[in-house]
């Protein structure tokens, strides 16, 4: 089928992070600097970005301040019309920097905060001094006159501390704050014991959340990302695979969804060999499962097909052993009972760190600076324990 221009561009410019968050979703097995795209790189794809049509390029990774052109790819971009959203921890970036982002013509900044207080936000993040940091971060964002959204994973770990954490985000300035509970995928999937909710606790969050939202309407506007393993029928997916968005990783290869490469038998063209609208239109990573074509009962038949477009294609691959099922998420899959074992299971609140020791709270971060992101080794993955 013909696809509709994309208006969306995830560029992973990088999977060093000196973070180690157990809810992490990159996958298990991370890019090294060495196979990184190069700036003409990025900035070409930035070129066939705009001319696909996109409008909104969100800079992510990892962390993109590990990338020491990030300023050159962030001018580039705004130079292409594009809307520039960095997503970032917030370390590894001074306030000169950010200044020098927001002149390139940065358009806003995406934070991630761990939790409300800086023992248990530092322990999330597994770097000691991570929150302040972040705290000085924000500060510096808002006097840079930059728009700030705040991010917090909701999970077992913090889930009880979601009216507080609005608080603490309206105090940093943001504008808007995302709470979007853990997707476990990637390197979070070894975490999901440690941080899937009790269901008694995943539905208070939900019920507190119109008092909340009607308590803060002055000072922010609250996204909310539900549990989708406690709901009825799954999330739509990147709003339909191959429907409004791509992702770029940092090595290159273009993806439909961040957790695709979990689906094997997908082959993903890279922008290394092949120009962006080439690879929208015709890669067959792309084609797989764009429309309805592709799915089987009882998505084939549905009234809801074109409203979640059958879920989410990595949990059905990961839950089922096969991407075209229906998401199992949905009551009506015949695999449903899988989700329900996942969230009756016992849970426990050891977390797998992401990267390898010694990636533990006791790792601090000494100001001004001191940041591990140009470590490529630290960022491979540890062992199962
Ligand atoms: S470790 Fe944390 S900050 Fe770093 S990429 Fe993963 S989720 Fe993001
Ligand atoms: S059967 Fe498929 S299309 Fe219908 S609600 Fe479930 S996931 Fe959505």
């Amino acid at each position: 089928m013909t696809a509709p221009a994309p208006f969306a561009l995830l560029a992973e410019l990088t999977h060093r992070c000196p973070l180690a968050c157990p809810y992490c979703s990159n996958p298990l097995e991370l890019d090294r600097k060495a196979d990184e795209l190069a700036t003409a790189d990025w900035i070409r794809v930035f070129e066939q970005a705009a001319a696909l049509g996109i409008l909104q390029l969100h800079l992510s990774g990892g962390e993109p301040a590990a990338r020491h052109d990030l300023v050159e790819l962030v001018a580039a971009a705004a130079q292409l019309g594009l809307y520039t959203n960095l997503i970032t921890s917030g370390i590894g970036l001074d306030k000169a920097r950010l200044s020098e982002l927001a002149q390139a013509g940065l358009d806003h900044v995406q934070l991630s905060v761990q939790d409300v207080g800086a023992a248990n936000a530092d322990r999330i993040a597994g770097l000691r001094g991570s929150h302040q940091r972040k705290r000085d971060f924000a500060a510096w964002v808002i006097d840079a006159g930059l728009p700030l959204t705040v991010n917090a994973v909701l999970h077992r770990g913090n889930i009880a501390s979601m009216s507080a954490l609005v608080d603490e985000v309206i105090a940093m300035g943001a504008g808007r704050v995302e709470l979007a509970h853990a997707q476990y995928y990637g390197w979070a999937a070894r975490n999901r014991e440690a941080l899937m909710p009790d269901l008694a606790d995943a539905l208070a969050a939900r019920e507190q959340l119109p008092a909340l939202r009607e308590r803060t309407a002055r000072d922010i506007t609250i996204d909310y990302v539900p549990p989708d393993h406690f709901a009825r029928y799954p999330k739509p997916c990147m709003n339909g695979w191959g429907r409004q968005s791509l992702n770029v990783t940092p090595r290159g290869l273009v993806l439909p969804c961040h957790a695709a490469q979990s689906i094997p038998g997908l082959s993903f063209w890279s922008v290394r060999e092949h120009a962006l609208d080439e690879i929208w239109h015709g890669s067959p990573a792309f084609a797989a499962f764009r429309g309805t074509d592709w799915m089987v009962e009882p998505c084939r038949s549905c009234d809801r097909r074109e409203i979640d477009f059958g879920g989410c294609r990595c949990q059905a691959m990961a839950l089922t052993g096969d991407a075209r099922n229906t998401d199992p998420v949905c009551v009506l899959s015949p695999f449903h009972d899988r989700v329900e074992q996942l969230t009756t299971a016992p849970r426990h609140d050891s977390y797998v760190m992401r990267g390898r020791p010694p990636r533990t709270p006791d790792r601090t971060l000494s100001p001004p600076e001191r940041d591990d992101a140009d470590d490529v080794e630290a960022q491979r993955p540890a062992p199962a324990r």
